[in-house]
């Protein structure tokens, strides 16, 4: 069973760097503070009770946790020891920089009950990585990941597109070289640009312009289908827009409330329209997909049936529990038309 995420957000502790695109300084003005051993436990036994019976993970997210002060880290995982030996939680997780992790580290925090370390890794372009003032460089990203794997650790990396230099292409890159480094998940972040960053300076000085929505919808897609085709989940498509996040805040950039959502059904708009081309004209198609498909299919606003009747194709969803996630059928005067949304698409990252 999947468990619950307890998320304490330690905003910017750690964090030895001011990357271009970070507003946690700016936000806050100052760094973040940290829960106390009080809070802790209080706001996990409080989320036990609404989470039922489904197992609790604490996360410690938003800082650069491993380069906290090692009795620093002792103080936050120390409420947590003795409710992981009673099954009140059962893991941690934490998210870091890649550059501040090695074997004793990892060894120390598996130690203590961390299963998941996040790595902000960002790109695997070294160009791009330099100009976000980012500290490190891509081999230190695939050591830690490969590191973290050794260890018997699950590890996510966080990627962001769209920074100054980087390029649909080396997106995906970025994408293939953590999967082929051992990734167990991605995040996905295109750029926002953020009042107050260095970002958001040359944003205003017209050095620098930031995918927009459109664009980074398109790219996305390419990205969570080279994700499924390599096996590894997307967790997450785009920035929570609920954190602070605002038309003050934000300037710029890929910043929608359900961008994760427009992105897949985007994905499976495709997979509709190969499975209806030539048939414009004809009677309402019956589309069937598996359960957790019918809004990708359908869209926000019913957008993606929509478009299908601008070309002629009347249709309809519904569900059908027998089939994978990523299976569409189209019933056709008693055919099966059946798509495969991993297998049977192609995408050229050059046409996005
Ligand atoms: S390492 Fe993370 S917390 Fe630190 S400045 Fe960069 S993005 Fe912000």
């Amino acid at each position: 069973m999947k468990a619950v995420t307890v998320p304490f957000f330690i905003s910017h502790q750690g964090c030895p760097h001011t990357c271009i695109f970070c507003d946690q300084r700016t936000v806050s003005g100052a760094p973040g503070s940290l829960p106390g051993n009080a809070e802790i436990v209080a706001k996990i036994a409080a989320w036990r009770l609404s989470a039922g019976g489904t197992p609790l993970e604490a996360a410690f997210f938003g800082g650069t946790f491993s380069a906290l002060p090692i009795e620093v880290r002792e103080q936050l995982l120390a409420p947590l020891q003795p409710l992981l030996a009673s099954g009140e939680i059962t893991s941690v997780r934490i998210s870091t920089r890649p550059d501040h992790i090695d074997a004793d580290t990892v060894e120390w925090l598996a130690e203590r009950g961390v299963r998941t370390i996040e790595l902000g890794v960002q790109s695997m372009d070294d160009a791009v990585l330099d100009s976000a003032g980012r500290g490190h460089d891509a081999a230190s990203s695939e050591a830690a990941i490969r590191c973290v794997k050794a260890h018997g650790l699950s590890v996510g990396a966080q990627l962001m597109s769209g920074l100054p230099g980087d390029t649909p292409s080396k997106a995906l890159r970025s994408l293939e070289r953590v999967i082929a480094a051992g990734a167990d998940f991605v995040r996905i972040y295109p750029v926002v640009v953020l009042a107050g960053t260095e970002l958001a300076r040359r944003f205003a000085a017209g050095e620098y312009c930031p995918p927009g929505i459109e664009q980074g919808v398109r790219l996305c897609k390419v990205l969570l289908h080279a994700a499924m085709q390599g096996g590894v989940p997307v967790v997450r498509i785009g920035l929570q827009a609920d954190r602070g996040l605002n038309a003050d805040s934000v300037l710029a950039g890929c910043l929608h409330p359900a961008f994760g959502q427009l992105v897949r059904s985007e994905l499976y708009f495709d997979m509709l329209c190969r499975l209806t081309s030539g048939r414009a004209g004809a009677a309402p198609l019956s589309i069937r997909c598996h359960p957790s498909r019918i809004s990708d299919c359908i869209g926000q606003g019913r957008v993606n049936l929509e478009r299908l009747r601008q070309q002629g194709v009347s249709a309809s969803v519904r569900p059908d529990a027998s089939l994978l996630r990523e299976e569409v059928v189209v019933d056709l005067f008693g055919r099966c038309i059946k798509g495969n949304v991993i297998s049977d698409l192609y995408f050229n990252i050059n046409e996005v």
